[in-house]
C-alpha cells in the first residue's frame, strides 16, 4: 500500500484542532521513542505492590475473593485516594470572583485505581481477565462519584512511562472528579451539539460508520471500534469508541465494562508491538453527569503514545505536527502481528 508523502494540514471534526501531517519529519535526527520498562521488574519500595497496603491510604474499593478483608494483600484490583490530590472531597464546593479573577473551590475526588497486585508497568502486562476486571473497576468508580453528586464531571486517565507523566511505575489509572467542565470537553460538547443540529445525527456514530469501512480502522469487536483519527496528533494515536450511542462511560453494563478492559489491552498491545513499547496516555472523554444520556455527545477513549516531542511550535500554535500519515499508522497497527518483533 502507498501513502501520500506531501505535507497536509488536517482538521479534527470533534475538537476542531489542526494537525500538520508531515511525512518528511519522521526521518529527521532526534525523532525518538521514549520506551517504558519491560513487563515485570522487581521493586522493593513500590507502595502499590500487594503486601505493602500499609504504605498507601486505606482502600476505598477493591475486587477481592469472597471473605477477604480490606487492605489485605489478596486483592486483584484496588482503588485508593491519591496521597497528593489535585482536588479533595473535604473542600466545600463554591466559586467566587475577586478583582476580575474567577476561582472555583477545589472540591472533588482524586483516586488511583491499581489494575494489578504485581509490579507491572502497562495495561498490556496483565492478563485479559485482569484487564477485564479493571474495566469493571473504572466503571464502578465513575458511578461512585456520580452518585456522590458533588462533581460536575469525572475524568479517568492513565499515564504510563515517565515520558507520559507517570511518577509511580506500577500500572494504575487516575480518576479525578471536578466541579467544572474542562475546556476540551466544552469544545467537544459544542461541536457534537452543532453537528446534531446540522445533520440530525451523532458525529461519533457517523464517524464510526465511515471509519469502520475505511483505511484508518485498527480493530473492531461487536461492542467497540478502534481507529486512528483523521487528524491524529502523534504517530499511532488511536481512539476507542463504543458502537452503542451513549454520552456517559458509566452507562456501561458489566459485560460492556469487561469487554472494554480487554479491548483496551489488545489495542495497546498492537501499539506497543509496532511503536516499540512507547510511553503513553489514555484519556476517557465522557459527558458531564447532568447531561442527557441520549444527548449529542458520545463517550470515547483517546490513546496517545508519546512518540514525538512537543516543542515551541506546538505549544505556541496549538497545531500538532505528525510525521506518520494516519492511514499508514492504521495499516501498521492492523498488521501488528505480521511484523517482526
Ligand atoms: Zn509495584
Ligand atoms: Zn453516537
Ligand atoms: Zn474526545
Amino acid at each position: 500500500m502507498t501513502f501520500p508523502r506531501r505535507p497536509e494540514v488536517r482538521q479534527d471534526p470533534v475538537s476542531q484542532r489542526w494537525t500538520i501531517i508531515a511525512p518528511e519529519r519522521g526521518s529527521r535526527p532526534g525523532a525518538v521513542v521514549r520506551a517504558i520498562p519491560p513487563a515485570l521488574v522487581e521493586r522493593d519500595d513500590c507502595p502499590f505492590c500487594a503486601g505493602r497496603e500499609t504504605m498507601t491510604p486505606p482502600e476505598v474499593y477493591a475486587r477481592r475473593p469472597p471473605g477477604s478483608q480490606p487492605n489485605r494483600p489478596d486483592w486483584r484490583v484496588r482503588a485508593i485516594p491519591n496521597r497528593f490530590p489535585a482536588v479533595r472531597p473535604d473542600v466545600v464546593p463554591g466559586h467566587d470572583e475577586i478583582d476580575g479573577f474567577t476561582h472555583v473551590a477545589g472540591s472533588g475526588w482524586h483516586e488511583l485505581i491499581l489494575e494489578s497486585p504485581e509490579h507491572v508497568v502497562s495495561l498490556t502486562d496483565v492478563s485479559a481477565e485482569q484487564a477485564a476486571e479493571a474495566g469493571l473497576a473504572y466503571r464502578d468508580r465513575f458511578r461512585f462519584v456520580r452518585h456522590d453528586g458533588r462533581s460536575a464531571v469525572a475524568l479517568l486517565f492513565k499515564n504510563v512511562g515517565a515520558a507520559a507523566g507517570a511518577s509511580v511505575e506500577h500500572t494504575h489509572a487516575q480518576l479525578i472528579a471536578l466541579p467544572l467542565v474542562p475546556t476540551f470537553l466544552a469544545e467537544e460538547l459544542r461541536s457534537t451539539a452543532a453537528y446534531r443540529t446540522r445533520q440530525g445525527s451523532c458525529l461519533f456514530c457517523d464517524l464510526i460508520e465511515r471509519e469502520t469501512a475505511g483505511g484508518r480502522l485498527v480493530d473492531q469487536t461487536e461492542r467497540f471500534a478502534a481507529f486512528v483519527p483523521y487528524a491524529a496528533r502523534v504517530p499511532y494515536e488511536v481512539w476507542v469508541v463504543p458502537l452503542r450511542h451513549a454520552a456517559h462511560f458509566d452507562s456501561c453494563d458489566d459485560d460492556e465494562s469487561l469487554a472494554l478492559g480487554q479491548f483496551l489491552r489488545s489495542v495497546l498491545m498492537r501499539i506497543e508491538r509496532v511503536a516499540h513499547r512507547p510511553a503513553y496516555n489514555l484519556v476517557w472523554h465522557t459527558a458531564p453527569f447532568d447531561t442527557a444520556s441520549d444527548g449529542a455527545y458520545h463517550w470515547h477513549i483517546e490513546m496517545v503514545p508519546r512518540t514525538t516531542t512537543q516543542a515551541g511550535f506546538e505549544w505556541g500554535t496549538g497545531f500538532a505536527i505528525n510525521p506518520l500519515p494516519p492511514e499508514e499508522a492504521a495499516d501498521r497497527l492492523r498488521s501488528a502481528w505480521e511484523e517482526s518483533p
